[in-house]
This record gives structure tokens, sequence and C-alpha cells, in this order.
């Protein structure tokens, strides 16, 4: 733990990507990361099934602009564009009813994002169709977070078009990237000071300071005062971290002998999922046969998951697969090999999954990317003004902090 010229607090796309980038304008700079491995919020699991598994970010959003993709073909690894398979309960086997739904409540929040409005998503719900919960349910996916708490402003700015996926996993594009950033593991930092034109870092394996530091840990760790500030975060910030907070999403993991599940690889599943009292749904869709395996996820957000968290990892698999059994029938239970359940909303170096704005709150995202005093910056997803709540949106933040700290010390 020696001196540096810059610190890079987390080893997420973002900080990864800022590391990197001060290293090569030639500062001496160290990431320090709480957890025993880098990624982040991008992470693949190859222990749990034997085969990869992204316990977080899965989608490559927005192809054209997303450099993940690139990353990954040079780094050789299967990048191949997502397949729109669709696959519905019920009524309704290819999804058609269920899409044009979608479709109707996307046009209204578009209008209503176009027209400068935000406001609850919620308001713009009419219960029309059969398929309405469903068809909504998945804007709550999106944004990981009830409509109700959905900004019409906040889902304007983010797209998610031409999605791609990594057959090695999406967490493993980003860690293999990332492999050669210096980054000291197992070291949480717990205070950040300035003090005489310098900063100082407290960490759990000591203290040492820098001309300038970059915090890329999530909106969450910091609203948790997990890290304190000195001086304290002003007001403008706290009442950013306030507006836009922590959405709540998680997969369910379940895992068969390839071709069980009778859908093509990688198809979407949905069934009709209900409302729980206070509005939000109690269920999920399936992205079934993940890049040709026996690997099932169960997606699910907002209060519902933070249900399904509090009930324990098994009340969560068993939920999710007697959802797959009403869609596929009993025979699949037979077959069934293992499961898991992640719990974001409990890992206390993410503090839930990723950000969004509260309705009315959606510019607040801005002052997020203040610095905090001259030395101490900020990056992550919740800060990219297109594509927050990404992978991309965070690696790209992670750049523009570093070219503004390097311009700082240059
Ligand atoms: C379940 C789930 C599904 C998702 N799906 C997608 C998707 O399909 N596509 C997509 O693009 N994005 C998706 N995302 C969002 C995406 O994963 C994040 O936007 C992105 O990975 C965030 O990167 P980051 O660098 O900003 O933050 P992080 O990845 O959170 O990195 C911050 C780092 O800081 C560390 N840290 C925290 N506290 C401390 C401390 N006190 N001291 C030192 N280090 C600390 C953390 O351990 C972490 O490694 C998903 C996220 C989740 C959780």
């Amino acid at each position: 733990m020696t001196n540096r010229d810059v610190i890079v607090i987390g080893a997420g796309a973002a900080g990864l990507a800022a590391t990197a980038r001060l290293l090569a304008d030639g500062f001496d700079t160290i990431c320090l990361e709480a957890a025993d491995r880098i990624g982040g919020r991008a992470h693949t699991d190859g222990t749990i099934f034997g085969q990869p598994f992204d316990m977080g970010a899965r989608w490559l959003h927005n192809g054209p602009v997303n450099p993940f993709i690139g990353i990954g073909k040079s780094l050789g690894l299967d990048m191949y564009l997502m397949p729109y398979h669709g696959h519905t309960k019920g009524d309704d086997p290819y999804g058609t009813k269920l899409w044009a739904e979608a479709d109707r409540f996307s046009t209204r929040l578009r209008s209503a994002a176009d027209a400068g409005q935000d406001i609850p998503a919620a308001t713009l719900f009419t219960d029309t169709d059969p398929w309405s919960k469903t068809a909504a349910m998945m804007t709550a996916l999106l944004m990981g977070r009830d409509l109700h708490e959905v900004s019409t402003a906040d889902w304007g700015v983010g797209t998610v078009e031409e999605n791609w996926f990594c057959r090695e996993g999406f967490g493993a594009v980003v860690a293999r990237h990332g492999a050669e950033v210096p980054v000291s593991l197992n070291t949480r930092v717990s205070v950040i000071s300035y003090k005489n034109g310098g900063v100082r870092i407290d960490t759990d394996k000591g203290s040492l300071s820098a001309r300038a530091v970059i915090v890329t840990v999530s909106q969450g760790v910091l609203a948790a005062g997990n890290i304190r500030f000195d001086p304290a975060l002003d007001n403008d910030r706290l009442q950013a971290l306030d507006g836009v907070t922590m959405g709540r999403y998680n997969h369910v993991a379940l895992q068969f002998p390839p071709a069980t599940i009778p859908v093509k690889d990688d198809a979407w599943v949905t069934y009709p999922v209900r409302d729980m009292q206070d509005g939000s749904f109690q269920g999920g869709a399936f992205h079934c046969n993940i890049g040709g395996t026996g690997m099932c996820s169960f997606e699910h957000a907002g209060a519902f998951a933070d249900a399904l968290e509090a009930e324990g990892e098994q009340t969560a698999i068993g939920f999710a697969l007697d959802r797959l059994v009403d869609v596929f029938g009993t025979g699949i239970r037979k077959t069934f090999v293992n499961g898991h359940a992640t719990q974001w909303g409990r890992n206390p170096f993410t503090c839930g999954a990723y950000s969004g704005a509260l309705p009315g709150q959606a510019h607040l995202r801005t002052s997020l990317r203040r610095p905090h005093t001259e030395h101490i910056h900020f990056a992550g997803e919740a800060m990219h003004p297109d594509e927050p709540a990404t992978v991309s949106g965070a690696h790209k933040e992670g750049l523009r902090a570093a070219q503004e700290v390097s311009r700082l010390l240059s």
C-alpha cells in the first residue's frame, strides 16, 4: 500500500476502464476493490453449474455503441446477436398479443418522455387486455423497479436496442478485458478525506494517499453511507442520491439437461403474471436454454425481488421452478438438476442492482457526475446520460472520469 497519483475505488466496468486509461496516460494508479474478484455487477460464475452463468449483467445492449462486443471478439470469445424467440403460456403461444400490448405501453411511455413529462409510469398503465400486466412487467424488469417508481423521463433516456450475448458470459468479457489492470482485492475503503491538496484513503488494510481519487461504487453503497467522506457530501449530492436510487433485479438460475425445455435457444418465455396488493408484479419471465445450454433464468424485479430475497434462496428457486412447470408441464420437474438465486439487494458491495430515477427526479442524474472538491471524482453506470444502468455506460463513464483527472493532474 504505497502512495499514488490516482486511486480508483471499485473494480467494476467503470473502475477497470478508469485505471487502465490513467496508467496508459502515465499516472501511477491503483484500483482498490472490496470483493475478492474484479467485475462488480458484471460477473460470470463457472463453479455452481460447471458452466458459465451470468449472476449480474447478461445482455450486451445497444450493439452499435457497445464497446464490449468488439472487446469480446478480440479476446476470441463467442459473441452473438440475440435471437428473438418468444414463447408464452396459454392462448398466445407466440407472444403476439403480449408484444402488441407491450408496444402499446411503450408508445404511451415514449409520448410522455418525448413531451418532457417526468411522471410515474404507473399512471400510464391501463389494464385493457389479459396480457397487459405481463407486458407492463417487462418495463418493470428493464428498470429494476415497480411502475410507480419508474420515471417516464428516466425510461426515455435509456435505449436497449440490438442486444448481443456472449456464450462464455458477459462477466467473462469484463473480467478478461480487465485481467491485467492492477487491483488490490479484498480492500474495502471506509473513509475518503481531502486535506491540503491531497486525498487520504482509509481501508481495512491501512491508509494511503493520492493526488486524486475516482469513486466508482454504486449509488446504493454511497446512499448507505458505507464510505464516509470528509468533508461530508454536499446537499446537492445527497438529494441526488435520494432521487436516483438502486433498482432491484435478480436471476433465479435453473439447470436442466440440454434440450429439456421445448423452446429454441435463448427463448424469452412468459406467462400471465398477477399483481400484489401494492400494485407490484408478482412474477417474472424466463430466459431459457441460454446459449444453447440447459440453463434457464427466471428474471424478476422490484418489490417482488425484495420479497423473494427476504424469503431466501430455496423459496426463490421453488417459485421459479413451479412457474416453469406451469408453462411446460410437470415432466420437466424430474429433470431439474440444480438452482441458484442471486441476492443483489443484500450484497453490501452493491446494495441493489442498478440505478433508476424516481418520478420527478430524472434531472438529478447530472449532479452525480460533479466532483466533490476538485480531487474526488465519481464514475459508474448511474452517471451515463444515454446508457445508464448498463455495463457499457459504466465503462464509458470510467473513461470520462479518467480523462478529467488526467487533465487535472497534467
Ligand atoms: C442482476 C443484474 C442484471 C443486470 N443486467 C444487465 C444487462 O443485462 N446488461 C447491462 O449492460 N447491464 C446490466 N446490469 C447492470 C450492470 O451490471 C451495471 O450497470 C454495471 O456492471 C455497473 O458497473 P460499475 O462499474 O458502475 O459498478 P460496479 O460493477 O458495482 O463496480 C463497483 C465496484 O466497487 C466495489 N466496492 C463497493 N464498495 C466498496 C468499498 N467500500 N471499497 C472498495 N470497493 C468497493 C464493488 O465490489 C464493485 O466491484 C445488471 C445488473 C444486475 C445486478
